[in-house]
């Protein structure tokens, strides 16, 4: 049977870690602050925005909510983006997508200070990730690699494939896993054989969005398989990219979905704005 990665676990020591660390910032007379920004009400985005307030009351992070209407425009958005960088009492700004059509969400997240970018996603941000230098890493990612170290697995010489290619997942997942010393290969929808190229996979890193596209004949005897995909099902219960009951038996280790990589995305967001005050000075 394979073992299961505890994403629930590990993103409480994260987070416990996180609380510490800010419980002694505290003593030393710094506080963390994170802004929240949400455009309209999209329902999905307001319990999304809810966990991360949720988060930062846990954590001990001071979080200021913007709660914007829908009928917002960009440029007031802009303008908003622009005083929140500016201000020296707020450490990390994020802005909880998707924004609605009218507002090109790409200016917007290229407007937030690349060091209060603690979502990642800014250019300056991805491009330092690329050469190794310092910078802000996407939480999702960021959190797999964590996953996969607290779990006692070793990536370093490791066949390791990414299926997806979206900014916010698999390049980053990839730089990452090449960063940790992997051998990576990055799959997506044009890949010619998929299966002869994931069955490669010592770890495979699934983030397609297709419900329980991955089945056994995808995975080779003893792999690590993390499945980033989240969906609900036609019984409205959640699960992943991966099949998990057929694959299951063929690997070595294998997050469930709920409760493998879902958690993981807040707890390294905490992380990164603890780490932003380091990063800011
Ligand atoms: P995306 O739609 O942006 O990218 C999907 C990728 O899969 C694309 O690069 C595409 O080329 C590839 N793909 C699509 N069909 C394929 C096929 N048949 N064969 C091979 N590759 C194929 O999605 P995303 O934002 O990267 O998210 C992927 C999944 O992860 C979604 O289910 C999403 O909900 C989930 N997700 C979860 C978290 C989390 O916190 N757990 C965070 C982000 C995304």
């Amino acid at each position: 049977m394979a073992k299961l990665i505890d994403g629930k676990a590990i993103s409480v020591q994260i987070k416990d870690e996180c609380r510490e660390k800010v419980a002694q910032m505290k003593a030393e007379g710094v506080e963390v602050t994170l802004a929240v920004i949400q455009v309209g009400n999209d329902p999905a985005s307001t319990v999304y925005v809810g966990n991360k307030k949720k988060a930062c009351e846990y954590i001990g992070i001071r979080s200021l909510a913007y709660e914007l209407p829908e009928d917002t425009t960009e440029e007031k958005l802009l303008e908003l983006i622009g005083e929140l960088n500016a201000r020296k009492d707020v450490n990390g700004i994020l802005v909880q997508l998707p924004l609605p059509k009218h507002i090109n969400e790409e200016k917007v997240l290229d407007a937030i200070h690349p060091s209060k970018d603690v979502d990642g996603f800014h250019p300056q941000n991805v491009g330092a990730l690329c050469i190794g230098k310092p910078g802000f890493v996407s939480c999702t990612p960021a959190g797999i690699i964590q996953l996969l170290k607290r779990s006692g697995i070793e990536i370093a010489g490791k066949e390791c494939v990414v299926i997806g290619r979206s900014n916010i997942v698999g390049k980053p997942m990839a730089l990452l896993l090449l960063r940790e010393n992997g051998t990576v290969t990055v799959t997506h929808s044009r890949t010619k054989d998929l299966k002869e190229v994931t069955r490669r996979a010592d770890i495979l890193v699934v983030a397609i969005g297709k419900p329980k596209m991955i089945t056994a004949d995808y995975v080779k005897e003893g792999a690590v398989v993390i499945d980033v995909g989240i969906h609900r099902n036609e019984n409205n219960k959640l699960c992943g990219d991966v099949d998990f009951e057929s694959v299951e038996p063929h690997c070595s280790a294998i997050t469930p979905v709920p409760g493998g990589v879902g958690p993981m995305t807040i707890a390294m967001l905490m992380n990164n704005c603890v780490e932003s005050v380091a990063l800011q000075k």
